[in-house]
């Protein structure tokens, strides 16, 4: 099997949006500006940008988010083609707009469980309102957020901040273009016959809403999905590491999501392998399962669930074992160039899906240690795992 190393294909037509700050002469210099121009002029006007020592603050292809431009006197100097894809290549992408020095202050809106009765553990959604900021605190589908706990630590300094995997798509679970939502576990662990929680996902699983909190990103380009409408998309994830796949589900079949982008309507297969210890401990399986009646053509979900399922050698039925009772079609889809895998969750579930690949490779008379890394270089394989 060959690898094709084409990344996401881009097409002349595309209109890209860039806001830029510092940029041309008196009054215009001092305020925003939103320049749209084709895909073939943007190379060009970035380094126009550069020597005239303006600062790029958003580049997007189409749509800028548009509470940016509300924030803002931001000039638009050419209407952004409502035909343009939804790309955001890793150019593109917003990193680091708050910093841990200067954090931007989000407010929870919400915080719930999403466990049901007999679930081990405790696993929580959490929204954050982040209207008000300047820059807008705005992200796209697979970065992550931090959070930087209230208190100090042991050496009564304040705490350092965590990561967490954005579990919303960019326009936020209402959909107004200004929240961010979390799907955290609370950490709990025995040490020396005492339970320890986890300093930051106790303090947000037992958040309130109206509290304030500190947050930082975003950040991360490994996870983000691929612009093309007609991409494949293998999701392997377990507990909290249905947090990205959430978001880029949400932005294939949430009907919402597909009426804000007409620009990116979903069009491939999307499959999702999901492991869990209990039914209880399934997560967003109501939404799951509506994309499923919506979207029987496009969207395809097998579960592991640990101590329910049996494997096929009468063992507990891991993400890995469903991998390798499915790994004929897996390498199917991955033998096309347009399909990308995505792996999310604790990192102890990277060796059992990697033997499961070298397995399901060799069956097929593959390397899997070889085909790997050109996946990679591909950007068609991307993990997050912690
Ligand atoms: C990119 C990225 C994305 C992430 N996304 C998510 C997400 O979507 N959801 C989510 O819930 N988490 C996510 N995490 C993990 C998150 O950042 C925190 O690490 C996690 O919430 C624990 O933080 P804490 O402050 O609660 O724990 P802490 O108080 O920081 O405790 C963690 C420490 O406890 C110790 N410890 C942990 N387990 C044990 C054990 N069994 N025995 C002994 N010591 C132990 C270790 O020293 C560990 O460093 C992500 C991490 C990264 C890097």
């Amino acid at each position: 099997m060959r690898v094709s190393t084409g990344k996401a294909t881009v097409s002349d037509s595309r209109m890209f949006t860039v806001v830029v700050e510092s940029f041309g002469v008196g009054r215009q210099r001092r305020a925003e500006r939103q320049l749209t121009v084709p895909f073939a002029q943007l190379q060009s006007l970035m380094q126009t940008i550069a020597l005239k020592g303006g600062r790029i603050r958003v580049i997007g292809s189409g749509e800028v988010n548009t509470r940016v431009e509300a924030a803002a006197p931001i000039k638009s100097e050419t209407a952004p083609q409502p035909s343009a894809p939804a790309a955001v290549t890793h150019a593109v992408v917003p990193v680091n707009l708050y910093k841990p020095k200067n954090p931007f202050i989000g407010t929870v809106t919400g915080n719930y469980s999403l466990l049901t009765d007999g679930a081990i553990g405790r696993v929580n959604h959490i929204s954050f309102d982040l209207s008000g900021g300047d820059p807008l605190l705005h992200y796209v589908e697979g970065q992550s957020i931090g959070i930087i706990p209230d208190g100090n630590d042991a050496n009564g300094k304040p705490h350092k901040l965590r990561l967490y995997s954005i579990a919303s798509t960019r326009h936020g679970d209402d959909l107004a273009d200004h929240t961010v939502s979390l799907c955290v576990r609370q950490l709990q662990y025995e040490k020396d016959g005492e339970t320890i929680n986890g300093v930051c996902s106790t303090f947000l699983c037992d958040i309130e809403p109206g509290a304030q909190v500190k947050i930082t990103g975003p950040v991360g380009k490994e996870m983000l999905l691929p612009p093309d409408e007609d991409a494949n998309v293998i999701m392997l994830a377990t507990g909290t590491g249905i947090a990205p796949m959430r978001a880029y589900l949400r932005r294939m079949f949430d009907h919402g999501e597909r009426a804000k982008n007409p620009e990116y309507q979903f069009r491939g297969k999307a499959w999702l392998f999901m492991g869990a210890p209990k039914t209880a401990n399934l997560l967003y399986e109501d939404d799951l399962q509506q994309y499923l009646a919506d979207f029987p053509e496009n969207f395809r979900y097998t579960k592991a669930i640990s101590r329910e399922q049996e494997n096929a050698k009468g063992g507990r039925m891991y993400i890995q074992d469903r991998v390798l009772e499915n790994a004929e079609e897996i390498f199917s889809w991955i033998e096309n160039p347009k399909t990308h895998v995505y792996m999310c969750g604790l990192r102890g579930m990277e060796p059992g899906i990697d033997e499961a690949m070298t397995a399901a490779a060799a069956a097929k008379g593959l390397t899997w240690s070889e085909l790997r890394p050109q996946l990679k270089k591909a950007e068609r394989w991307h993990v997050e795992t912690y």
